[in-house]
């Protein structure tokens, strides 16, 4: 690394703003900075952080013209378009005004903006800056991306009922029913919003929260694809002193709880920041725990009144049910045997850093690919593809954290574990892709 004291350099960071996506743009903001640049957060006013938090940032508030909204599968793609559409020339503007003011000492190297906020690369390249596309899913995600073309022109898509179950030809083991495209009913502007996304066009380079000893082969194979340096950093929470990015307040009350546990026999439910169950599989998952004797710290977002008092008197102190965990630190705690997730991406990357192994119930976009990753290739997973009822959820509760096929798998989420740890230490993969990634932003 070159005189990094001397040439003090700002970066400019653009979030997609969802919880999923603020957290690891926010995590490499304070990665950079500790590698000693100025980092500058343009965010939408939409979701605007509490700048407080984070004393280390300067920020610039977007206005993007989508006002409060309750973001859903539903309407995702309406928003990312109007925030396309809106932030441009408010970005573009503000990046002016500030270079404007800048000295050769401290001058803008680049924009690093999630790749869904693609807008970014043309403020970019207007400015004459450097722009570089941060993807914060998996590889595996963007090469079923990449096929969609191949698809459609061997006639697979759009997809049929009738062939859910099959694999996909060059993705297996993804089902066509595991493809992001599956789930949504308006597929032009999904695929438009793909297509989008995936264009790396002037932009230099791709960095990943993820490890290559993760997703090796997928991570070549994309490199063929796009002919581009990618930056592999992950598991990005683990390469940084922990920050909260909570959009809501984390409960802490359940960390006491949790001191007061066994050793890796509670099962940590949770469906991230978007997903639910409506309330009939509330009860069910409900009755499912109880019955399962297992103790349990179950995130419910949304509203747990609907939960029968029946239960709460059968699982007294056995259960903690909070709106918002510190979940991090909930998976890092000894406690925690077992993870029942929806399988974003985060989630995914947080559990098997922690050596966690999960039950993965996916809901939509890249979630069912994370899912086949976990079951099928990483072994570290149970596949929950039922309907909810009691009787099956205990059943995959009891499997998970009390059967031998149980033992099997967290013996292997404890492997992954040590592996992804190496992955970060010096000479690892994950370390020297940190440090290539400075070395490039030190060279615009
Ligand atoms: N999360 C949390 N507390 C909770 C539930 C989730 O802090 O009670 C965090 C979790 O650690 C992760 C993020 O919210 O970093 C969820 O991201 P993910 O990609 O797993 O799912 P999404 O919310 O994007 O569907």
């Amino acid at each position: 690394m070159e005189h990094q004291q001397e040439r003090c350099r700002r970066v400019v960071l653009v979030p997609l703003p969802f919880q999923g996506h603020i957290t690891p743009m926010l995590q490499l903001g304070t990665i950079l900075h500790s590698k000693g640049f100025h980092i500058t957060i343009a965010h939408t006013q939409f979701n605007f952080p509490n700048t407080l938090k984070y004393p280390h940032f300067d920020f610039i508030a977007l206005s993007d013209g989508v006002g409060e909204q309750t973001i859903s599968a539903h309407n995702f793609i309406a928003v990312i378009s109007a925030f396309n559409t809106n932030c441009k020339d408010h970005l573009r503007e503000s990046l002016a005004r500030m270079m404007e003011k800048e000295d050769q000492h401290n001058k803008t190297a680049c924009i690093i903006y999630d790749e869904y906020m693609y807008f970014a690369e043309e403020v970019a390249k207007q400015l004459r800056i450097s722009s570089i596309i941060l993807s914060t899913s998996s590889a595996a995600k963007m090469l079923s991306y990449l096929a969609i073309p191949r698809l459609q022109n061997e006639g697979h898509i759009p997809l049929q009922d009738s062939k859910m179950l099959e694999l996909v030809p060059g993705l297996e083991p993804l089902r066509f029913k595991d493809l992001t495209i599956s789930y949504f009913r308006k597929l032009d502007d999904l695929l438009q919003l793909i297509a989008n996304a995936l264009d790396p066009r002037s932009s230099s380079s791709i960095i990943w929260n993820t490890m290559d000893c993760l997703e090796h082969s997928t991570l070549a194979k994309i490199q063929q694809e796009h002919q581009l340096p990618l930056f592999p950093l992950g598991p990005l929470h683990k390469m940084v002193p922990a920050i909260s990015s909570s959009l809501l307040k984390e409960d802490q009350r359940c960390i006491p709880w949790l001191d007061k546990q066994s050793h890796s026999s509670v099962i940590y439910i949770s469906l991230g920041s978007a997903a639910s169950m409506d309330n009939k599989d509330l009860v069910e998952m409900a009755w499912g725990l109880a019955n399962s004797e297992q103790p349990f710290l179950w995130v419910i977002r949304t509203d747990s009144r609907a939960l029968p008092e029946a239960f709460q008197e059968a699982v007294g102190d056995r259960g903690c049910i909070v709106r918002w965990a510190p979940q991090k630190e909930v998976l890092a705690h000894t406690a925690v045997g077992g993870f029942w997730s929806h399988c974003g991406w985060n989630s995914t990357i947080e559990s098997i850093s922690e050596g966690v192994p999960l039950i993965c119930q996916p809901y939509y976009g890249d979630q069912r690919v994370n899912a086949r990753y976990l079951t099928q290739v990483w072994g570290v997973g149970l596949e929950w593809e039922n309907d909810m009822n009691r009787g099956d959820i205990e059943g995959a509760i009891r499997r998970l954290m009390v059967g031998k096929e149980g033992e099997l798998i967290r013996q292997r989420a404890k492997d992954l574990k040590d592996t992804i740890k190496s992955s970060m230490n010096q000479g690892g993969s994950s370390y020297n892709s940190l440090n290539e990634l400075v070395d490039l932003i030190l060279s615009f």
